[in-house]
């Protein structure tokens, strides 16, 4: 490509190929200038716009740069604060577990006194279900290395498998701990039970003291009768005391039977349990209603001299399953600050 300058005119000739022709353009040479301006100008707009759109990429580029950087600290604040709060927790859970230990011990202690008290009623209630020895402690672990009081030594971080252990062994802890809960409720359940059925029979054991008095003046068995003179057999025990002393229960129960003969005079008769009935004799007033629910010191009558009677007294008789037996084998005589 080349121009030839002729009559003010500049020829523009392209050579191709040695087999092609030659082309060639005739122009002025106002208008080759023109052409070669332009092509600058072409040149420039290029090269200007090229410029443009690389400083424009550069601003681009850093300003996301900076939202890079931006977002990159929000997201190290946002893993600061989950890394903190899962220390907290990861403390919280340290704390729950030293909890759950003291839990478990006091759960222990609860058992072991529910197991004493099991004793103490078997000593009185022979009939109490055997008991199997509580499995104490069973539930007791080492606590691990997490756990930081009083333990020396080195000091090492806590893996992540070693806290998701820990998590399982406290859950399994205190799974533990609420079926033991569970297992001492039903025992301490059943041993109010037979505690309540061992005081209704003591409450109905006829061993208290029927009068004020304490002097007897005629025992349960052989003696000489007062009105015949001849030996007989007395069912009861004679009791000395005041025309109004009261007469007392000697057990819970009802009364059967209220009524006044020639014998006995005014009299009651109390059943208890297991086929225990107390008889009160020679009354001057009679309290307690037939059927009336008693209770053991209760006032049901009043001393008198009623019936087959020399003077002032209580006879008193205790029937084991229709068989009189001597009332002094029942009676408590220690009991006298319970009489009224
Ligand atoms: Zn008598």
């Amino acid at each position: 490509m080349g121009f030839q300058r002729a009559k003010q005119k500049l020829t523009l000739i392209l050579i191709r190929d040695p087999h092609q022709p030659v082309r060639r353009w005739r122009m002025t040479q106002q208008l080759a200038y023109g052409l070669i301006l332009l092509t600058i100008l072409c040149l420039f707009a290029i090269g200007f716009w090229q410029y443009s759109l690389h400083r424009n990429s550069s601003a681009t580029i850093d300003s996301l740069s900076l939202q890079l950087v931006k977002i990159e600290k929000h997201y190290d604040t946002l893993l600061n604060e989950k890394q903190s709060v899962i220390d907290d927790l990861r403390t919280e859970m340290v704390h729950m577990n030293n909890e759950t230990e003291q839990i478990r011990k006091q759960l222990d202690q609860l058992k072991q006194l529910e197991q004493e008290i099991g004793d103490l009623l078997s000593e009185v209630y022979p009939d109490r279900p055997g008991e199997t020895a509580p499995d104490y402690f069973a539930g007791a672990r080492t606590v691990s290395a997490v756990h930081y009081n009083g333990i020396g030594g080195e000091e090492h971080a806590v893996t992540d498998k070693q806290w998701e252990d820990e998590w399982r062994q406290t859950q399994q802890t205190v799974a533990n701990i609420r079926h033991e809960i569970n297992q001492l409720s039903d025992k301490l359940k059943e041993t109010k039970e037979l505690l309540l059925k061992k005081i209704e029979q003591i409450r109905a054991y006829p061993d208290h003291w029927p009068t004020r008095s304490l002097t007897i003046t005629s025992g349960y068995g052989v003696r000489i009768d007062p009105f015949t003179g001849r030996s007989a057999f007395h069912y009861g025990i004679d009791i000395a005391g005041k025309i109004g002393d009261p007469v007392i229960a000697a057990a819970d129960g009802v009364v059967i039977e209220t009524g006044r003969d020639s014998q006995k005079g005014n009299y009651v008769v109390i059943e208890h349990l297991e086929g225990i009935r107390t008889v009160y004799m020679h009354l001057s007033r009679i309290i307690a209603e037939k059927n009336q629910q008693v209770e053991k010191g209760e006032t049901i009558a009043y001393l008198g001299s009623t019936g087959r009677s020399t003077g002032p007294h209580l006879h008193f008789e205790i029937i084991d399953n229709r068989r009189h037996v001597n009332p002094m084998h029942y009676l408590n005589t220690g009991h006298s600050h319970n009489r009224r």
